[in-house]
């Protein structure tokens, strides 16, 4: 049976390790800077308007949401990062979360990494990149706000994307709009196969 991913519940938020989930089943971690539409990914997916909070004061919260999918795999959405009015306290318990988050091992199955098909990838998105890919899962790309790119300008901003990421032939960037729902269809597709 195909997962359902409108079948969808918040679980917990965990704010250290002691409460990370570690009961087997699959997570989908999903990380993005602060902006790109992370929660707008989110809720396009689960098929609802406001499941992950939208534009909640970024950069405010510290902490990894857990949503149930379906019974059979989590969706988990890591804190944004890049926000410029951040406290130094507040970034650094960001990296100690992540850094535990992924150093807990075999936690993620599967990394989304969430950037703005706009742009070139920032720094920190290059070091997000690059903390899945230490892990060993495989990690799936999403160029969102597509939607906002003429057509011209799509080939030559994903073909960037990829340079600055230095993504292996095998990674996919896949191009999406949560605003409109480009790439919705083949992003399931590929969190589908990861977990079935
Ligand atoms: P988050 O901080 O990464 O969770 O980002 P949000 O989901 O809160 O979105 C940040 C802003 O970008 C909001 O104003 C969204 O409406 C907007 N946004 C998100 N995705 C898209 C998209 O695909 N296209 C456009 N045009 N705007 C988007």
């Amino acid at each position: 049976m195909a997962i359902n991913f409108t079948r969808a519940e918040f679980v917990l938020s965990a704010a250290s390790p002691n409460q990370f989930v570690r009961d087997g089943l699959h997570q989908l971690a999903f990380a993005g800077r602060s902006n790109v539409g992370k929660s707008s990914v989110i809720n396009r997916l689960v098929n609802r308007k406001n499941f992950a909070r939208v534009g909640a004061s970024p950069g405010k919260t510290t902490q990894i949401n857990y949503f149930r999918i379906d019974n059979k795999l989590y969706l988990v959405d890591l804190p944004g990062y890049g926000y410029a009015r951040v406290s130094k306290a507040e970034r650094d318990r960001w990296g100690r979360l992540m850094e535990n988050y992924f150093q807990s091992a075999g936690l993620i199955s599967l990394g989304v990494l969430i950037v703005d098909s706009r742009h070139k990838p920032t720094a920190d998105d290059v070091t997000m990149h690059n903390f899945f890919v230490q892990t060993g899962c495989p990690v799936v790309i999403v160029a969102n706000k597509l939607d906002k790119l003429k057509k011209s300008e799509i080939e030559p901003n994903l073909a960037r994307i990829r340079e600055t990421l230095e993504l292996r032939p095998d990674e996919i960037v896949v191009p999406f709009s949560a605003e409109r729902g480009d790439g919705k269809e083949q992003l399931l597709g590929l969190l589908r196969k990861f977990c079935e």
